[in-house]
């Protein structure tokens, strides 16, 4: 077991610990036990292993668990060097507030993807047909590093066409664009991933391709030995999973280079039009991009990979800076307009989210600024993508708000998940009403073009039309009733806005609200009033 650190010497008058330490109360009275604060870091989306917060975790874990917990013992069990986490985990100033409520509804996305069933697995080698197809796992790891894995989480599988936009990162933090791009496009190519094809410049379309992929794979250390350049790539997957390291499939890396007459032919191919730096080894390159192919990682993995590049590059489980920024933004570029094989077109469309599959099954998505998603299901459909990956990935961007120009709709169905609820109706009605005390026209005009309830109250039942009419702004008021706000909502004191404007003495706010109410009187339909014939 891990040695303990040195923990923080008990000092619960820092404020903020007393306030963490009141927050983990649920009932008055109810006393916090060691269980409740494991709970709450579980529930916040952190597990056992997080580096980040270890000795913290390890400390909790191991006191009993019923142990009921004082501001001082609580305050003793937080690792010195881990405090800003436990402030930040246990405070929730994390990009998905809600993690559970989240996780719950992922879960169910997972589980009604499973009764996807069409498709067939990658039969091009033995190693890959022989998989059991019905294999399933969902990794998921915010920028926060919150995770969650569902499924077939503990097993390993092979990162295939996974491993192409990680070269060509890779590449892309050795050398410039330039230098990079000098020898491979950033156009989709429109064929086959595998199509004996190059731009009309001789080169590769994109790295997202095999030609592409082979490419970048010589622009990887092409001058120190074989072995050390695999080790290399370890290390950066080690690095960009937050210190697990990959696994190797020797058998699949054997059969990918017994059968890889097309990944030659496209390497001579590319050799003859002069699209290798120079001096280049041929088959050194080739046998570097099937070691890479062949690399084996579980979805926990590959979610932490994928919430790197969310990340802009640094790994938000060790806060360490794996990839340079540019090289991230145009990773994920490509990975948007070349990631999904031929049907790279229609995701970007429908489901507008950067990602790479592989004909393992698997699939990585990035949401960029929120989460990395991988998925791993064998069977695939005719473009070579995994049934359950693309189906997940539909349902995922109609319950959330994740389609890159998914703000450019108002569609209130959507879930922002980076928002809690609660914060963001709360917002709006505070923003509402603060907008409207102030008559600042251009922040109400917002509000109601985004779709906010100009009519919603605060807990003392006060509406923004209340605060309008209080500080007699007039404009605003106009503004508020010509969208339709409600015009006498009362207060918890019983108070109307017209109540407000004639005690604090705004009389155009006064005559503006009659002459509004006069006129809805007179456009309300006439009582027909029965005549005596
Ligand atoms: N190893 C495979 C190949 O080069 C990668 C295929 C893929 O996942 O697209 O043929």
């Amino acid at each position: 077991m891990t040695a303990i650190k040195p923990i923080a010497s008990p000092d619960p008058s820092q404020a903020w610990i007393a306030r963490l330490y009141r927050s983990l109360g649920s009932e008055s009275g109810t006393p916090v036990r060691a269980r409740h604060v494991v709970e709450r870091f579980k529930e916040a989306g952190f597990p056992e292993d997080d580096p980040r917060l270890r000795s913290t975790l390890l400390n909790f874990r191991q006191a009993p668990p019923d142990e009921v917990l004082t501001a001082e013992s609580f305050a003793g069990k937080i690792a010195a060097d881990e405090m800003s986490m436990v402030q930040r985990a246990l405070s929730g100033a994390l990009v998905i507030p809600d993690f559970q409520g989240f996780g719950e509804h992922v879960r169910a996305m997972f589980e009604e993807c499973r009764e996807e069933r069409s498709g067939q697995v990658a039969s091009y080698i033995p190693q890959l047909a022989r998989v059991n197809e019905e294999k399933y796992a969902l990794g998921l790891c915010t920028i926060s590093g919150q995770q969650l894995s569902l499924g077939d989480d503990q097993d390993h599988y092979c990162v295939q066409s996974t491993c192409k936009p990680i070269n060509y990162a890779v590449a892309r933090d050795l050398a410039d664009r330039d230098t990079v791009h000098h020898h491979v496009g950033r156009e989709p190519s429109g064929r086959s991933f595998n199509e004996l094809m190059l731009n009309p410049q001789g080169l590769p379309h994109n790295p997202m391709i095999n030609a592409g992929a082979i490419m970048c794979s010589s622009l990887i250390n092409p001058q120190t030995p074989l072995a050390d350049r695999f080790d290399f790539i370890m290390d950066k997957w080690q690095q960009l999973a937050g210190g697990r390291r990959p696994a190797f499939d020797n058998a699949v890396y054997l059969s990918e280079k017994a059968t890889a007459d097309r990944n030659f032919a496209l390497a001579y191919f590319m050799r003859e039009n002069n699209a290798f730096p120079p001096d280049t080894n041929l088959a050194e390159t080739l046998d570097f991009y099937f070691q890479c192919c062949s690399m084996t990682v579980d979805v926990r993995q590959m979610a932490v990979i994928a919430a790197t590049l969310a990340n802009g590059g640094i790994c938000p489980v060790t806060n360490q800076r794996v990839l340079r920024s540019e090289t991230v933004k145009d990773c994920l570029s490509l990975m948007y307009s070349c990631g999904m094989y031929d049907f790279s077109g229609e995701y970007a469309f429908t489901v507008g989210i950067p990602a790479k599959s592989g004909v393992s099954g698997a699939l990585m998505l990035v949401v960029p600024g929120v989460c990395g998603i991988a998925i791993w299901s064998p069977r695939l459909d005719r473009c070579g993508n995994s049934v359950r990956g693309v189906s997940f990935s539909q349902k995922l961007v109609k319950k959330f708000a994740f389609h890159s120009y998914a703000n450019m709709v108002e569609d209130h169905s959507l879930i922002n998940p980076t928002v809690s609820e609660v914060v963001r109706t709360a917002d709006a009605s505070g923003y509402l009403c603060a907008a409207a005390a102030n008559g600042d026209l251009s922040e109400l005009r917002r509000l109601i073009a985004t779709g906010a309830d100009i009519s919603r109250s605060d807990y003392d039942g006060r509406t923004a039309l209340h605060l309008a009419a209080c500080e007699g702004q007039v404009e605003a008021a106009r503004l508020l009733i010509g969208a339709g706000c409600a015009l006498q909502p009362r207060d918890r004191w019983g108070n109307t806005p017209l109540d407000d404007a004639k005690r604090e003495k705004r009389y155009d706010i006064v005559a503006l609200l009659r002459s509004e109410a006069l006129d809805k009187r007179n456009a309300a339909p006439k009582k027909r009033v029965a005549r005596a014939v």
